[in-house]
Parts: C-alpha cells; sequence; structure tokens
C-alpha cells in the first residue's frame, strides 16, 4: 500500500469496506436461499459477491485516501497533481 503513513493507520476506510462487503453478501445469501436449496452454490456465490464487492470498495477507497491526502510532501502523486493543476509545464 501506498498510502502515507497517516492515511494508512486510519482503520475506519477498511472496516466500512468489510461491513459493506459482509452486508451484501448476507443479501445474496438470503435471496439465493429463495430459489436454490443447496448450500455449496448459496456459499460460492456470496463468496464472490463478497470478494467483487470487498475488492471494489476497497480499490476506491486507497484511491480516494491517496486523492484526498493532505499530509504534504510524503505522497509525490499529490504533489505533481498540483503542479499539473496550476498550469506549470516543462
Ligand atoms: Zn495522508
Amino acid at each position: 500500500m501506498n498510502l502515507c503513513p497517516k492515511c494508512g493507520r486510519s482503520p475506519w476506510p477498511f472496516v466500512m469496506v468489510l461491513a459493506m462487503a459482509t452486508f451484501t453478501a448476507f443479501i445474496t445469501w438470503i435471496t439465493l436461499g429463495l430459489s436454490v436449496d443447496e448450500t455449496a452454490p448459496r456459499a460460492i456465490a456470496s463468496g464472490v459477491v463478497f470478494l467483487a464487492v470487498g475488492g471494489t470498495l476497497l480499490h476506491y477507497v486507497l484511491g480516494c485516501l491517496r486523492r484526498h491526502c493532505r499530509h504534504g510532501k510524503e505522497n509525490p502523486l499529490e504533489a505533481r497533481l498540483r503542479r499539473a493543476a496550476h498550469g506549470h509545464h516543462h
């Protein structure tokens, strides 16, 4: 992970990702229970949903943290973006 130390220390974005992935997987489990009687396909589908949702949200959250980092010089990407926004070209 290339987050700055301050952003990387906060567990809350990751707790949220985990909670939402778990919730979505749980909904999938309940919904499949209406039409599928076997446990294995339900468990596999719920697992796939958990990984897909968790992966997508994690990717989004990490991108968001990186972009909104305001902790200064330890984030070279942000410095580059700020330079680009101010219109300095070589
Ligand atoms: Zn930061």
